[in-house]
C-alpha cells in the first residue's frame, strides 16, 4: 500500500489540518502519515489561537518517518511560522537531491478563512522564495493567490490567469521548474470555477456551487484529494478533475455538525 504524507497544523474540531488530510487520504485507500507544524485552537466557529511545534520535533517526525515509511507524495498546508517552512524546505531538498521525484502539493494556508492569521508575514515571504520552487502544485484560492502575488485586483477570470503566470514566472525566476498552479475561483464569478495552469496553458473547469454550511476545510481536502489521485496515476487534469468531483460529493453528503461552519464528510 502507497504511503502519502501530510505536514499540516491540528484541528481539533477534525474539519481541516492533519485530521481531515488523513481521512481524505483514508478515503482514496491510500495509508496516511503526518508531521504536525502547530496545534491550533479552533472549533466549527472559528480559529482561536495557535501554538507552533517546536521546529526540532518537526524536522525529526520527517526524518524518522522518512526512514521507515518513505511517502510516495506529500501535501503541505498550515505552517504556521517561519521556522516550520525553512524546516520544510531542507526537508524537501533532502529527497530532491536523492533523486526523488514524488508529487508535493502546497495549500498556501495565510490565513483562516475566519480570519485568523495561520502563518507569520516572515514565513509567507520565505514560502514564495524557497517553498515553492521545491514544489509541483500549489493550490490557492482566491484570497491566497492576491496574497502571494501583491495583487489585490483580482476581479475576474482574466486577472486570476495574470496573477497565475505571475506566480510561475517568480517561481522560475527563484530557481524553480514550472509549476502547476490550481486556484480555486472564491468569490470571483461564477464563484465555484477552477482554473488550472499547467505551463502556459491555461484550463478552466466549471463549477457546482454546493449550498452548505459545511465548508471548514474546504481548501486542505481539494489539496488532499489532489495529491490521492497524482500519487493514484491520474494525468495533471484528470487528478484535478477527480479531486473537484470529490469535494463536492464531500460537501453534498455533510452533515451539519457545530454552531458555526461544519466540516465535510470525508466517510
Ligand atoms: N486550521 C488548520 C490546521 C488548517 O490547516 C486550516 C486551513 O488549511 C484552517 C484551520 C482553516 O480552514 P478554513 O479556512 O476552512 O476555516
Amino acid at each position: 500500500m502507497k504511503t502519502v504524507l501530510t505536514i499540516a497544523g491540528f484541528d481539533p474540531s477534525s474539519g481541516a489540518g492533519v485530521t481531515a488530510d488523513l481521512m481524505v487520504f483514508a478515503a482514496h485507500g491510500l495509508f496516511g502519515t503526518s508531521c504536525i507544524t502547530a496545534l491550533t485552537v479552533q472549533s466549527t466557529m472559528g480559529v482561536r489561537a495557535f501554538y507552533p511545534v517546536e521546529a526540532s520535533i518537526l524536522s525529526d517526525s520527517l526524518a524518522c518517518l522518512d526512514d521507515d515509511l518513505p511517502p510516495a507524495g506529500i501535501k503541505i498546508g498550515m505552517m504556521g511560522t517561519r521556522a516550520a517552512v525553512a524546516t520544510v524546505c531542507d526537508y524537501l531538498e533532502r529527497l530532491r537531491r536523492r533523486g526523488s521525484d514524488i508529487p508535493v502539493v502546497l495549500d498556501p494556508v495565510i490565513r483562516s478563512s475566519s480570519g485568523r492569521e495561520l502563518l507569520e508575514p516572515e514565513g509567507v515571504d520565505l514560502l514564495k522564495k524557497r517553498l515553492l520552487p521545491l514544489v509541483d502544485w500549489v493550490t490557492p484560492n482566491h484570497s491566497e493567490l492576491g496574497w502571494l502575488t501583491g495583487r489585490s485586483d483580482i476581479k475576474s477570470k482574466e486577472e486570476t490567469v495574470r496573477a497565475a503566470e505571475d506566480l510561475q514566472r517568480e517561481v522560475i525566476g527563484h530557481g524553480g521548474k514550472p509549476l502547476n498552479v490550481l486556484a480555486t475561483g472564491g468569490d470571483i464569478i461564477p464563484p465555484d470555477d477552477l482554473l488550472v495552469t499547467l505551463a502556459s496553458r491555461h484550463h478552466w473547469m466549471s463549477g457546482e456551487h454546493v449550498e452548505t454550511s459545511s465548508t471548514h476545510g474546504t481548501g486542505c481536502a481539494l489539496s488532499s484529494a489532489l495529491l490521492c489521485r497524482l500519487v493514484l496515476g491520474d494525468d495533471l487534469i484528470t487528478a484535478t478533475r477527480n479531486a473537484k468531483s470529490y469535494v463536492a460529493e464531500a460537501l453534498r453528503s455533510a452533515v451539519p455538525i457545530g454552531r458555526g461552519r461544519g466540516p465535510m464528510n470525508h466517510l
